[in-house]
């Protein structure tokens, strides 16, 4: 009875939290010529919005936009094409999460590489990994580090016990990305015109509120830190119009159960004593200075870039696909022409549709009449 009370309950907040956020975006829509436009930086958002159907629901009152958040998304194509040749490499056994398994790259996949023979391990936590090469003393586990601060912190713990176990045939490929400078490129860009930004709920549970204060400070942005169910998000949207209603630019917490001021400071600690911060080369937004994590000199050897310098040649984007832009809000997946005709979930083109988080596979897969 208390379950059924709690969720009619909750559906009727739902309701009248959403027709707040519409009446307010009405309004500053007619304040503004044009609908807010407010991006969602989180790829589990993405996926809330589509599957909760908040998305088609705000469509007509707010020009909700995806961003780069799915780390298998915006991982570079020349970054999985090294990805592809350490797997060719003899004696590699490639460890990695599973969404990187049928991304796409200039010479077919991982899952293509297995299929050629290449050893390919899917892991749940890096910590794998190591317990892999412990039992593979003559092969070398080379595990893929990709994601946001949400992940690193876990990657570096796998390398902190490699370390303390002096295992020699344990390495990882860092391609972590790190999600404010990577906002703060989206901030500066005169293109986007960004009205407010949906904050990721699990990237702020790590770094904590006060790291993203700079986008209020130097972008006058307005951003609101959310969670992930429809109440969340709707919670979340309303704060956000309300700010941008008044003019304030302000950074809100609106996920205080999950998020605190200063975050995760263990998890921070561990990225701090195995990274140090490095460019990073995002698909859609380039080359971005100190938006990525390289292993600190302690750690180098456990630096797969240093056992297998390989070279990185530059790796134009399938032909047609629109990932790019997808994942710097320009344009919606529906948008691409290859959306849902060449490029499915079963024969994806692009990372986007490969990944759960990913936007073409979400609006694929929930939304694809939006
Ligand atoms: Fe790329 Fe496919 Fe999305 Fe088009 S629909 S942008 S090809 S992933």
């Amino acid at each position: 009875m208390e379950t059924w009370s709690t969720y009619h309950h909750q559906k009727d907040l739902a309701a009248r939290l959403l027709v707040k956020v519409k009446n307010l975006a009405a309004a500053i829509a007619s304040k503004l010529g044009r609908r807010p436009v407010i991006m969602e930086v989180c790829g589990t958002h993405t996926v809330a919005l589509a599957r909760t159907g908040l998305r088609s629901l705000l469509a007509g009152c707010i020009d909700l936009r995806s961003g780069p958040g799915c780390p298998v998304c915006v991982t570079a194509p020349e970054e999985i094409d090294y990805m592809l040749c350490l797997a060719r490499q003899p004696g590699v056994i490639i460890a990695t999460f599973g969404d990187m398994v049928r991304v796409p790259g200039s010479s077919g996949s991982l899952e293509k590489a297995r299929i050629e023979g290449c050893q390919l391990q899917v892991c749940y936590s890096p910590r794998e990994a190591v317990t892999l090469a412990r039992s593979n003393p003559d092969r070398e586990i080379v595990f893929l580090g990709i994601g946001f601060e949400t992940t690193a912190p876990a990657v570096g713990l796998a390398v902190k016990e490699a370390a303390a176990l002096r295992l020699k045939n344990f390495s990882i490929y860092s391609a972590h990305k790190l999600v404010p400078p990577a906002l703060a490129t989206l901030a500066a860009d005169p293109e986007l015109k960004l009205d407010g930004l949906l904050l990721p709920g699990h990237v702020s549970a790590i770094l904590g509120r006060q790291s993203f204060a700079f986008l209020a400070k130097e972008y006058k942005l307005t951003a609101t830190i959310a969670g992930f169910d429809a109440l969340d998000i709707l919670g979340a949207m309303l704060e956000l119009l309300v700010q941008i209603q008044r003019g304030e630019a302000q950074v809100s917490n609106a996920y205080p159960r999950v998020v605190s001021e200063t975050g995760n400071l263990k998890a921070q600690e561990i990225l701090r004593e195995v990274f140090s911060l490095a460019p990073a080369n995002w698909r859609g937004l380039g080359l971005i200075p100190l938006s990525g994590l390289k292993l600190n000199t302690a750690y180098q050897a456990f630096d797969a870039t240093r056992r297998w310098p390989l070279e990185l040649k530059p790796v134009p984007s399938p032909a047609g696909c629109l990932c790019g832009s997808v994942l710097k809000g320009l344009c919606l997946p529906t948008q691409c022409t290859l959306f849902g005709r060449r490029c499915t979930p079963l024969r994806p083109v692009g990372p986007c549709m490969v990944s759960s988080e990913g936007s073409c596979a979400a609006y694929y897969r929930y939304s694809r009449e939006a």
